[in-house]
């Protein structure tokens, strides 16, 4: 069991897989896209699964594929399959677009995928072309009812940003009537990827649940899961739920039991910081698994005790051309 120097016990990884992707949400990245890793420089099929298997190995029960965009990389099915395989994974799952996904949600399925979460910001055409920059909310749509009708439950992830899908918000809580779906609302992040400095957000948690109580005032706080980064909420009568996800706010940080690993190979053991070592890098020149394990294991000693210690901690400042899709959200 891994338990890091705050007494939190780290049991999941989030695995980004690539950072390449098929839209270009404009909170995530530069509408030319980033300047792409070699493939050189990214983990190989292999290399992921045998730095999984060795977490798995150490005390990691859940792990979500991320990216980047997952199906964006040819190998993620096979990776998927595999990992499924794994003794000791208790869970796992991954994060996507659903450009690419509706077809493969049989199959997902097969491999025993339980829950899977899709992004989707906004339920009008004209606001996904505006955001993503890309004409695909129909194949999002088509994943969204591929997966529930393979009884595959479904988190909708919507970043909230003023001048963008405020007009969404109550709609996407109208959806949670109907379908079992739990619709998480985010705040925005600082990593866009394109060099702006991010300011501070307008639609924090607060201003978030206040704008949906104002049209549900009935909406009651349901019990969150261990180690949730939401606080849920539920309209009564409503099938699925809402989450409000205090991502720039931080105040989940006291149950993180999280490590990320970014496409190159980057243990990182926060979100906000700025990696504490390349796993892969150390891996290729030889190393064992038993000095790895020794490095992570070293690693979560010295964790932040939150995002706000691990933004001060780094060098420099938050790296201004930063993007989500090469930390995996
Ligand atoms: N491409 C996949 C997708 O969009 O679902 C997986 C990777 S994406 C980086 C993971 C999550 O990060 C998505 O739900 C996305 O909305 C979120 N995200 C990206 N940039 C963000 C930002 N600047 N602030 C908050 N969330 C962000
Ligand atoms: Fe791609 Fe996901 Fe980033 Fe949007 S949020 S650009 S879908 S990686």
């Amino acid at each position: 069991m891994l338990v890091d120097n705050h007494g939190r016990t780290i049991n999941y990884l989030r695995l980004a897989v690539t950072d390449k992707c098929n839209l270009r949400c404009f909170y995530c990245m530069p509408e030319d896209g980033l300047q792409w890793l070699s493939r050189e420089a990214l983990m190989t099929y292999e290399e992921m699964l045998h730095i999984c298997t060795m977490l798995v190995g150490m005390g990691i029960e859940k792990i979500r594929i991320t990216g980047g965009e997952p199906f964006a990389r040819k190998d993620t099915m096979q990776l998927l399959t595999a990992l499924s395989k794994l003794n000791g994974l208790r869970e796992l799952t991954l994060t996507t677009n659903g450009v690419l996904t509706a077809p493969l949600v049989p199959e997902l399925k097969k491999i025993g995928i339980r829950s899977v979460n899709l992004s989707l910001d906004t339920l009008d055409r004209q606001r996904f072309l505006t955001i993503t920059r890309r004409d695909e909310l129909d194949k999002v749509m088509d994943t969204l009812q591929q997966l529930l009708h393979h009884g595959i439950e479904v988190k909708l992830n919507a970043v909230v940003m003023e001048g963008k899908n405020i007009e969404d918000i109550i709609p996407l809580v109208a959806l949670t009537k109907e379908l079992p779906v739990s619709v998480r609302f985010i705040e925005e992040m600082p990593f866009n990827g394109d060099g702006n400095q991010h300011s501070g957000i307008n639609w924090n948690h607060v201003r978030i649940l206040q704008t949906i109580q104002e049209v549900y005032p009935g909406i009651q706080k349901i019990p969150d899961a261990l180690y949730s980064t939401s606080h849920n909420y539920q309209v009564p009568g409503h099938n699925g739920s809402v989450g409000i996800i205090a991502a720039y706010t931080r105040s989940f940080c006291g149950t993180c039991n999280r490590i990320r690993i970014t496409p190159e190979g980057m243990l990182k053991m926060c979100l906000y910081d700025n990696g504490v070592f390349n796993i892969k890098d150390m891996a290729r020149k030889g190393a064992s698994n038993d000095m790895l394990a020794e490095a992570v294991t070293a690693a979560i000693q010295h964790r932040a005790v939150d995002g706000w210690e691990a933004d001060r901690n780094r060098p420099e400042k938050i790296n201004i051309h930063e993007s989500m899709a090469t930390i995996g959200g």
